[in-house]
């Protein structure tokens, strides 16, 4: 599918609207992963499916519950007259075991089997930033390595190829993959090595799966990713201006190396970090643009 031909509304959907289109959203139950469920779901046409995927079953259908009743401001469906509603579903599940990993997979081939669909928008956004208390040298253990791994590459790589066979190549029907990336996929930072490298990664797979099948559209977006110029020109910035998220509060209060654990509580305090809607709300335009490279990567302040 060419740029352009991706998720954009489609003949008699309304403006902004997209046609039916099964939408798959990792990490839905918090953080940037929930504030861009709640902003896509107005995106999708009558015929749509979102599913939602996460550990937490309760966030997951409290956020369900609101997007069916449409309380976000959207349109799922209420007045749509003989329209069908936006289908809201949701899986709890670990995404970084297996039996979690295979009910969730179990899931997208149940919902893409649906041959009435004409996209397929998978957003790999769940990730997690390990024990970032330990450095380089602390990280011995290779249970807690591959546990690492297997989450945060493992599992995106299985769900969007599982995600793409169940739905296949159908004719006419576009398909966008998206990667939620990072800054550290790019640069290291002390103390977060497996953050660094599960990023980096990640990012790869991608770019490969992004050569391998050109009609496909393939994204990684880092939601933060390079900071402007520090306002007060202290030299405070650490290079990123991060998400206010649970994550964050992770990064400084565990942060081993005590310059990047400063820099992000300075961030903190001074108001600097990002909501999570700001950066949702960029990525929702990239997608409606539809413009991006294939594969490429896309930062929070380049667009
Ligand atoms: P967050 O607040 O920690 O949320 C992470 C999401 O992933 C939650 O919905 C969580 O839900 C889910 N998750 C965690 N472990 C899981 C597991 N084992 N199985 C299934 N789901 C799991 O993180 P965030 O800040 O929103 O980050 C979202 C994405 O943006 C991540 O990929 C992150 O790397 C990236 N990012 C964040 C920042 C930042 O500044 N925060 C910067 C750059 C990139 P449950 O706990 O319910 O499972």
């Amino acid at each position: 599918m060419e740029p352009g031909s991706g998720p954009g509304p489609g003949p008699g959907q309304g403006p902004g609207r997209w046609a039916a289109t099964a939408c798959v959203v990792t990490g839905a139950s918090r953080g940037f992963g929930r504030s861009l469920a709640r902003l896509l779901a107005p995106q999708l046409g009558p015929g749509s499916v979102l599913l939602l995927l996460a550990r937490s079953a309760e966030a997951l259908a409290e956020l369900a519950t609101e997007l069916r009743s449409g309380t976000t401001g959207n349109d799922t469906g209420s007045d749509t007259g003989s329209e069908p509603e936006l289908r809201v579903q949701y899986v709890a599940a670990d995404l970084g075991c297996e039996e979690g990993l295979r009910r969730a997979s179990a899931a997208l081939r149940e919902l893409l089997q649906d041959a009435s669909f004409g996209r397929l928008l998978l957003v790999n956004n769940a990730g997690s930033l390990g024990d970032v208390s330990k450095s380089f040298l602390d990280l011995t253990d290779l249970e807690e390595i591959n546990s690492y791994f297997s989450f945060n590459v493992s599992s995106a790589l299985c769900l969007t190829s599982t995600a793409l066979r169940a739905f296949g190549a159908r004719p006419g029907c576009s398909r966008t993959v998206v990667n939620i990336s990072s800054l550290c996929a790019l640069e290291p930072f002390p103390s977060w090595a497996l953050y660094c490298c599960g990023k980096a990664a990640r990012e790869m797979l991608f770019r490969v799966l992004a050569l391998e099948e050109p009609g496909l559209r393939v994204l990684s977006y880092a939601p933060v990713s390079r900071a402007a110029p520090p306002a007060s020109g202290n030299g405070d910035s650490c290079g990123s201006c991060p998400l206010d998220t649970d994550m964050q509060l992770l990064a400084r209060s565990r942060t081993a190396d005590p310059g990047l654990r400063q820099q992000f509580q300075r961030l903190k305090e001074k108001g600097q970090l990002i909501e999570c809607s700001v950066s949702a709300q960029k990525l929702l335009r990239l997608l409606q643009d539809d413009s991006f490279p294939s594969g490429a990567h896309v930062d929070f302040y380049d667009i």
